[in-house]
């Protein structure tokens, strides 16, 4: 079945979707994204991933594509007309295509949007939650906006692709004071000895995960322990349990920090719980959550 993309305006296929070459996001890296999961043909959280859209437009001085009605349904077309049923959508914002120039163009160019669509096979992702994963720190050689979703992600594709050299699923980055701040693509949690939940407080220093904020929500419904603080490469290894959270992961448990085995060296009792009620509250039926270790 041919892939059907979204571009300005049209429905294209695959192989003819294109963009101009003096646009800003291919130019500058001037654009933000969002990435929805999607449950049954339906997106999950949407409104939370407009209005983070909205946010890091706001931020960047860029005016939103169109109307929030009309960005919803080129959304769900989307998504529609590729037949996804569990998958992820892509949603892609710059400030247009204009003569190269470091400021902003001084007049309404128009943004551009794109938009696509593809499935998932949910069973790996599962497959790969009930054994868990090995992660890698890097140094964070990020800018001091990471609040924002920006198409500029060099560092991140860096550090992922350093983590996946040492035979890792994910890098967890380190700022200078030797705190982790994030995954290159998933926020980072840990468990302590005192079953306490610990996450960094999403300031600029973090991107602010849509899977983390149902996490938090999550947590405090079931009333677990909980501190919203930086936390150290020492303290995750010392830690019982450690996982990562994104939107097409949801909730993956790491198992090795830089070669060294994290708590029982499996998946911990917190970390299933929370992935299950992640499933859970995204529409998932029983035996799609993970199997137990
Ligand atoms: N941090 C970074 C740097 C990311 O790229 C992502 C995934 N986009 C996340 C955190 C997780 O965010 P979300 O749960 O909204 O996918």
């Amino acid at each position: 079945m041919a892939r059907i993309i979204y571009v300005n305006g049209r429905y294209q296929p695959y192989a003819k979707a294109s963009i101009h070459v003096e646009d800003r996001g291919f130019q500058f890296s001037d654009g933000v994204y969002e990435v929805c999961f999607i449950h049954n043909g339906k997106i999950v959280d949407l409104t939370g991933h407009l209005e983070r859209l909205d946010r890091s437009l706001f931020e960047l001085r860029m005016a939103p594509p169109m109307k929030r009605p009309a960005l919803v349904h080129v959304l769900n077309e989307t998504v529609r007309r590729n037949h996804i049923r569990n998958g992820s959508a892509y949603l892609q914002v710059t400030r247009g295509a204009a003569r190269r120039a470091f400021t902003f163009p001084s007049k309404d160019i128009g943004s551009s949007l794109i938009c696509m669509a593809r499935p998932h096979d949910e069973r790996k992702n599962n497959a790969l939650a009930a054994k868990g994963i090995c992660v890698q720190t890097v140094p964070d050689i990020r800018w001091a906006r990471r609040d924002i979703k920006s198409i500029s992600l060099l560092p991140q594709m860096l550090a992922s692709q350093t983590a996946l050299d040492q035979g890792c699923a994910e890098a967890l980055m380190v700022d200078d004071k030797g705190f982790i701040t994030e995954g290159s693509h998933s926020n980072a949690w840990m468990v302590d000895k005192d079953n306490r939940l610990l996450t960094r407080r999403a300031d600029n220093s973090i991107l602010r995960g849509r899977t983390r904020q149902a996490v938090v929500a999550t947590i405090k419904k079931l009333g677990l322990k909980f501190e919203e603080r930086a936390f150290s490469v020492d303290e995750a290894l010392a830690a019982s349990e450690v996982f990562v959270t994104s939107t097409t992961a949801l909730l993956m448990p790491v198992i090795e920090v830089d070669g060294r085995q994290i708590g029982a060296g499996v998946p911990g009792d917190t970390s299933i719980k929370l992935r299950r009620q992640i499933c859970e509250s995204y529409g998932m039926q029983k035996n799609e959550w993970p199997a137990s270790p």
